[in-house]
């Protein structure tokens, strides 16, 4: 297969030939060449990775309705658990429709979320599943068995946890161990249980503040150093724990650094936050996700991680060309590094990898004069390619 005429990374005119799901070579642009996909000049970047998507509570499609959900987490949560059965198409329905949808805008690489508690039990956790299987050929799903309403807080929890990771889940998803369940002893000692006994990766969603995020993430910190878990742990949100001091704000990114520590952001507009620049530079894999789906908990998100790219350069300032590059790199490369430890963490702030001989051809063409553009035009001429086969063209999934 041979995708002509597309500039990598706003590069030189190239024609780039694919063989056995990978790269196999990258040619100047020959207006010979016979293309099986015709780039047309257009960008080519590697597929978005949205490594923190709650794939289970979307209402992408449905009738927008206006927001109910009250202020904090057990609010929120309460909210979605009043509404979520009643929506206007079924669970399963929507979630493919979701996650169809990414496919089309240029996502190949997802982790989603599957809430597990005593209300939903396992029928959020198989609606995802489900997805994942009905598109097992144009996308990579990991999928989280996720806690969303702590785990010691209601009797049965632990075990709807367990279930859900004996179910397919390779993922177990703690929460705000001080502020939800008020035990962060408890709740981490379950979570990083669960985790040894499936042999799985551990997200922790932490939205706690100041102090008690910093002492949250520390426990984690231990733990990921006691289990030797380098490389199999992730921190979501975490929008405060740049907020105490530079020193721990060092301290941190060398801890998260040396125990390749994982970290995601949904991008939000908060102040405190690790530097991303800083992050990254240290060598701590970071990766971007769109968080719920016009969903009971937020009315954002559609879909399109492009989208959310902008918002991650708008939210970290960034203006520069480079900046608003590895903006790029976090949402392509960067999750992708979390998904798979062996895909390597960003070399450094101006790394723009995933194009070269070898790699895995999971592609985006996007129109657009330079990256930096394209970012800022988020343009709807995209051709989505995933283990070597073109999965989608003009925003919609083709069918096999
Ligand atoms: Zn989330």
């Amino acid at each position: 297969m041979l995708i002509s005429d597309v500039r990598p990374w706003g590069g030189e005119r190239s024609d780039v030939e694919l063989s056995g799901g990978r790269i196999a070579a990258v040619r100047p642009h020959s207006p010979s060449a016979q293309a099986t996909v015709e780039g047309r000049g257009r960008l080519l970047f590697p597929a978005f990775s949205d490594v923190h998507v709650h794939l289970d509570s979307t209402r992408i499609g449905l009738p927008f309705r206006p927001h109910t959900g009250g202020p904090g987490v057990v609010a929120m949560m309460t909210n979605d658990r009043e509404n979520w059965r009643s929506a206007e198409v079924p669970l399963p329905a929507r979630v493919a429709g979701t996650l169809e949808r990414m496919i089309a805008h240029g996502t190949t690489r997802v982790r989603s979320y599957a809430q597990v508690d005593v209300d939903c039990r396992l029928e959020k956790l198989d609606a995802v599943l489900a997805a994942r299987e009905k598109f097992a050929d144009q996308a990579e799903v990991q999928v989280m068995a996720f806690a969303q309403a702590g785990i010691l807080r209601e009797p049965g929890t632990l075990e709807l946890l367990d279930a859900a990771m004996r179910s397919g889940a390779t993922v177990i998803g703690g929460i705000d161990p001080c502020t939800l369940d008020r035990d962060p002893k408890g709740h981490l000692d379950a979570v990083f249980g669960l985790a040894e006994k499936h042999q799985a990766e551990v997200d922790i969603h932490l939205h706690e503040p100041g102090h008690l995020g910093l002492f949250s993430t520390d426990l984690v910190i231990e733990r990921v150093r006691a289990l030797d878990m380098r490389g199999k742990v992730t921190m979501s949100h975490a929008y405060d724990l740049g907020s105490i001091s530079e020193s721990v704000s060092r301290r941190v990114i060398d801890d998260f650094a040396e125990l390749d520590i994982a970290m995601t952001t949904v991008a939000p507009s908060a102040s405190g936050q690790l530097s991303l620049v800083d992050l990254v530079a240290s060598g701590v894999r970071i990766g971007l996700g769109e968080d719920g789906q016009r969903d009971y908990w937020s009315p954002y998100g559609n879909c399109d991680l492009l989208d959310r790219t902008w918002q991650l350069a708008f939210t970290r300032g960034f203006r520069q060309d480079s900046l608003v590059e590895l903006a790029l790199a976090v949402a392509t490369m960067g999750g992708a590094s979390i998904m798979s430890p062996s895909v390597a963490r960003l070399a450094g702030i101006d790394d723009r990898p995933g194009l070269a001989v070898g790699d895995r051809a999971d592609l985006v063409l996007v129109d657009g004069e330079t990256p930096t553009s394209a970012v800022m035009d988020r343009g709807k001429d995209r051709t989505v390619v995933h283990n070597g086969v073109v999965v989608a063209d003009g925003l919609t999934v083709l069918k096999r």
